[in-house]
């Protein structure tokens, strides 16, 4: 299998196991900051237990006396810093993935811990010698720590233990060479597992990170095709579809409440003339412009979409023809004062409404639409820019304002 090449934001430096970007590296942190510090707390109360456990082994050993008291000492100053370090991960804990309360805290122990060779017996100097290699692994794989401190915090450790042997023991040279090899065994073991964890965590994190940036992009993606779907390109405006669909479940909602509902076709006028004098270009621009003006005068639960050419369809719900028509001639008067800036001219429009109200018998867009363009034909036959309403129950004809076109 061909191993992909991260793209560069998740790039890791292999030295310091971190991510090459320092802002990939900061979200990193931020991301695990939480979880790396609840773990910390829970190892530092299972520290602190074990800590005050291995006391009664002094005691066992020593009994009453100063070596006891002295370890005893060391171990509840070692306990009070482990407590202050919770309540600062508790406060802050970014600290658990930045090393920064944790490292001075394990420096302070691997500065303590050696002091255990010159307190105790002899024969204990072998057990101290190896529970601090224990410890040194231990530091790598329960400290969430950043990697190279890690490793400085392992090698000063093993550092620190072989001198303090070679002060007690005064070992010889291959006797030293030995120790050497095993303080760097736990070093060299702690340090691979460590790196493996912060590569794996790393590309985990990447691969998260990835995978939400994908998902992003496909629910822009299905919004865009949803968009291209339902609404017509130049004006975006609902197509037929998306209309058709909208006034189905306008009408249900009409049917089941009994309100009105109003449908109204918007024809502009003589704009073959707009497209002959200013151009197609123009014509476009004023279609969209007409597009953008019913959209903001009509109210968010209006149905706009385009009917074709340059006839547009408004559904109003919960309103009567006799309504619509007073709140679409409204939209009619700005239609009339509104100036079009074309590329060199500017012109003026007017348009022809043609409305209708849903009738008992109606049980599609079509029949009402069959009536709004009658009424429509009505408009434009005396005189256009008028709204045009049949009053549905009387089947008797009423217009309102009407006025000669200024085309
Ligand atoms: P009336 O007042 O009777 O409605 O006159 P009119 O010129 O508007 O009527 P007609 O239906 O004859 O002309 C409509 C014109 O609309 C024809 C066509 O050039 C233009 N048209 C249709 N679709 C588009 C379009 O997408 N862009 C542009 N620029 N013009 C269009
Ligand atoms: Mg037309
Ligand atoms: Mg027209």
């Amino acid at each position: 299998m061909i191993e992909q090449q991260p793209p560069p934001e998740y790039k890791i430096n292999p030295w310091k196991v971190e991510f090459a970007s320092a802002e990939t590296e900061t979200r990193y942190r931020g991301h695990t900051a939480n979880t790396s510090a609840r773990y910390l707390i829970r190892v530092l109360y299972g520290w602190i237990l074990l800590v005050a456990t291995f006391s009664y082994v002094d005691y066992f050993y020593n009994g009453f006396g100063r070596a006891f008291l002295l370890s005893v000492a060391g171990r509840a100053l070692v306990i009070v810093i482990m407590v202050l370090s919770i309540y600062a991960l508790n406060k802050r804990p970014s600290w658990a993935a930045n090393g920064a309360a944790i490292t001075p805290l394990l420096l302070f122990c691997v500065m303590l811990y050696p002091g255990l060779y010159f307190i105790t017996p002899d024969e204990w100097t072998a057990w101290i010698a190896a529970i601090a290699m224990i410890l040194i692994v231990i530091q790598y794989v329960q400290v969430p720590n950043r990697f190279l401190y890690s490793l400085a915090i392992g090698l000063l450790s093993a550092v620190l233990n072989l001198a303090c042997l070679y002060a007690v023991s005064r070992p010889g040279l291959t006797h030293m060479l030995s120790l050497l090899l095993a303080f760097g065994l736990p070093v060299y073991a702690g340090s691979t597992i460590s790196y493996r964890l912060h590569m794996l965590h790393r590309r985990e994190f990447e691969a998260l990170e990835r995978a939400q940036k994908e998902n992003e992009r496909r629910k822009q993606l299905e919004a865009t095709l949803k968009r291209q779907a339902e609404t017509d390109p130049l004006t975006g405006l609902y197509n037929r579809r998306r209309y058709e669909e909208l006034f189905e479940q306008a009408m249900a909602v009409a049917r089941a409440t009994g309100q009105p509902l109003a449908v109204c076709i918007i024809d502009l006028d003589h704009f073959k003339y707009i497209n002959d004098t200013y151009g197609h270009a123009a014509g476009d621009l004023a279609l969209s412009h007409i597009a953008t003006v019913c959209r903001r005068e009509l109210r968010e639960s209006d149905i706009v979409g385009r009917l074709g050419g340059e006839e547009f369809l408004v559904v109003l719900p919960a309103t009567s023809a006799e309504d619509a028509a007073t709140v679409l001639n409204r939209l009619r008067t700005k239609i009339e004062a509104d100036i079009i800036e074309a590329a060199e001219q500017s012109f003026q429009l007017t348009a022809t409404f043609g409305v209708t109200e849903l009738q008992p018998g109606d049980k599609a867009l079509s029949d009402l639409l069959v009536r709004a363009d009658k009424a429509l034909y009505r408009g434009k036959h005396r005189g256009r820019n008028q709204v045009f309403a049949y009053d549905t129950r009387g089947g008797k004809e009423t217009t309102t304002e009407a006025r000669k076109t200024t085309t």
